[in-house]
């Protein structure tokens, strides 16, 4: 299957991706995750991208549609991927049309998590991810088990520096101006379906995989 995962900065696109892939044997390709990454790394791609992000701008389209072309050029992607976080732009989603159509490929379905701006808010200024492999937590609705280390891999927990609650409500606004209007763009292409992403997280999952034809093993 190929998805689109869209949704506010806050939605539970990255908790859902991680769970989705799972359960549909797909990629997981998030923009943010490779800008963080490679920011990690210190790369001269991701030392742009922080000018960005730290305000909660988005990195230039040149850049990111740069990135996710190659990623779904690699042979993991071929039988199907879950994008989250891309596209945020019309120019993103045009350039990811045409990118699909010269593998001649297909998306299947774009799936918009909808979540009110409080719970948003909420969510993104209690959040903390695991430095060591990325998993995401909620310091109320979702704490790990081992405090403040990762339940998975021990890992410290830190919070993102756009996870601040002025940063967070300009990454709100940004979308609203910005990647809002991808809903139309989808809706008129008949591939948008809408899920309720205010409920608890096992839930959106089931809501999702119900939606996509496939229950939960
Ligand atoms: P996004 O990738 O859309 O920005 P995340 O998946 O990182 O969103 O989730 C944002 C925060 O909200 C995280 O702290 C996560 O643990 C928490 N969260 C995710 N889904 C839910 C949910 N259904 N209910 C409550 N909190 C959630
Ligand atoms: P969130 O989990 O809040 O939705 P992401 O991890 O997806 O945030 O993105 C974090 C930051 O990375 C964004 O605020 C933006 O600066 C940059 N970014 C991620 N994806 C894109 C994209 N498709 N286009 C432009 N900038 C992006
Ligand atoms: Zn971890």
């Amino acid at each position: 299957m190929r998805i689109i995962l869209m949704g506010p900065p806050g939605a539970g696109k990255g908790t859902q991706a991680d769970l989705l892939v799972h359960e549909l044997g797909i990629p997981h390709i998030s923009t943010g995750d490779m800008f963080r990454k490679a920011l990690k790394e210190g790369t001269p791609l991701g030392l742009e991208a922080k000018r960005y992000m730290d305000s909660g701008g988005l990195v230039p389209d040149d850049v990111t549609i740069g990135i996710v072309k190659e990623r779904l050029d690699m042979a993991d992607a071929a039988n199907g991927f879950l994008l989250d976080g891309f596209p945020r732009t019309v120019p993103q989603a045009d350039a990811l049309a045409q990118t699909l159509q010269e593998l001649g490929v297909a998306l299947d379905v774009v799936l918009d998590v909808v979540v009110d701006r409080d719970a948003l808010l909420a969510r993104l200024t209690g959040r903390r991810v695991c430095r060591a492999c990325g998993a995401t937590y909620h310091l109320v609705f979702n704490p790990s088990l081992q405090g403040d280390k990762c339940q998975s891999c021990g890992g410290e927990l830190y919070q993102r520096d756009d996870d601040t609650a002025a940063t967070a409500e300009n990454r709100l606004d940004v979308y609203n101006k910005q990647t809002a209007p991808l809903v139309d763009y989808y809706k008129k292409k008949g591939l948008l379906l809408e899920v309720d992403g205010g409920k608890p997280v096992d839930e959106v999952t089931r809501d999702i995989l119900k939606a996509l034809g496939r229950e939960k093993r």
